[in-house]
């Protein structure tokens, strides 16, 4: 019997430390694509991370799981990088830059070696830090349009937030609406501005505690390096926050994320990748949203875009 050709859904993931298996794990419970594709250069680590998974495939949807190699990207729809040095306890993620940006530059002329020779246009989705830089990275290597290149940015910290303050008023964090912007990392800004419930801004509201809303933010840019302390590395939550950013480009969503992408001139800003409101479908981002932003928060975004200029002038291509 001839069967029908089945159209499928690849994701190939570079990285089989902590953040690419675990990304693996959330996309093959959520039957978010039919093919995961593991690569690393430990591949002992990687042969082994598949068979774990593999061994629980007959609980989830079908899907098909293998170590690879980059020809394997050729028919990708979304590459996603997480392979390189992570931060050690108490190590910012801006000191990650020089092992990590010869990682990157390495494996992003691989992986378009492999997906330019073909017609599907893959999405570059990076998640090595320092995120920013190296989406910036990823971009310039590649040659490829910046629609088709950016990073995760802080959509996981925007997680974070929504959950910290949705603590303080007693809801789900589903109905918390606030994010940060800017860099993912340090100089990152939350955009209280635009922290609402049901579009009432939580300043307004009888239970907001300004001390407390900023302690959510601290507990915000901080997270990566409490868990770092404790327990070495963060991954569920990234691997959740990559799964969302995977399935919007997948479904074609236009679901508005916190990705990192270059500015072409949002808020006067150009030639720097961070995060801002952006729409994620099958080409990638869409659309960058400029939103109004209070002076303050405009001004620490310039800061934090500074640092991020200022790094990426330390990066030698
Ligand atoms: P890890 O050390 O557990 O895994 C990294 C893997 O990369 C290792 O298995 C290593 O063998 C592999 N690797 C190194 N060089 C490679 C190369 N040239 N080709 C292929 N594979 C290579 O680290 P992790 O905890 O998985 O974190 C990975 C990266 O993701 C780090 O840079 C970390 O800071 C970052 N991270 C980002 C976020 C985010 O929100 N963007 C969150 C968590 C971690």
């Amino acid at each position: 019997m001839r069967l029908p050709h089945i159209e499928t859904t690849r994701v190939v993931i570079i990285g089989a430390g902590n953040v690419g298996p675990t990304t693996a794990f959330a996309l093959m419970v959520q039957g978010i694509a039919s093919e995961i594709v593991l690569i690393d250069i430990d591949k002992k680590k990687c042969a082994g991370e598949v068979l774990d998974l593999t061994h629980g495939i007959s609980f989830v949807k079908p899907v098909r799981i293998w170590a690879g190699d980059y020809s394997d990207c050729k028919h990708a729809d979304v590459v996603f990088i997480c392979a390189g040095a992570k931060q050690k306890p108490g190590q910012s993620r801006l000191g990650l830059l020089k092992p990590n940006t010869k990682i990157v530059s390495e494996i992003v002329k691989k992986i378009v070696k492999n997906i330019t020779r073909h017609t599907k246009k893959a999405i570059i989705l990076v998640a090595t830090n320092p995120l920013d830089v190296m989406t910036y990275v990823a971009l310039k290597v590649s040659g490829l349009p910046p629609y088709q290149v950016f990073g995760t940015g802080t959509n996981l910290d925007s997680s974070r937030f929504r959950w910290l303050l949705a603590e303080r008023f007693g809801l789900a964090a589903t109905s918390m609406h606030a994010f940060l912007i800017g860099e993912h990392g340090d100089s990152s800004v939350p955009v209280f501005s635009h922290a609402n419930i049901m579009g009432k801004n939580i300043t307004e509201l009888p239970e907001y505690n300004k001390a407390a809303a900023e302690e959510a933010y601290k507990k915000t840019k901080n997270a990566a390096y409490d868990i770092i302390s404790r327990k070495g590395a963060t991954y569920y939550a990234i691997a959740l926050s990559v799964a969302e950013i995977i399935r919007a480009i997948l479904y074609d969503e236009n679901h508005v994320l916190l990705t990192s992408s270059l500015l072409t001139g949002q808020y006067g800003l150009r030639n720097v990748c961070l995060s801002l409101p952006s729409i994620v479908g099958r080409t990638g981002i869409k659309k960058i949203i400029e939103i109004d932003l209070a002076p303050d928060e405009l001004e620490k975004l310039r800061k934090s875009a500074k640092v991020i200029q200022e790094e990426i002038k330390k990066v030698k291509l």
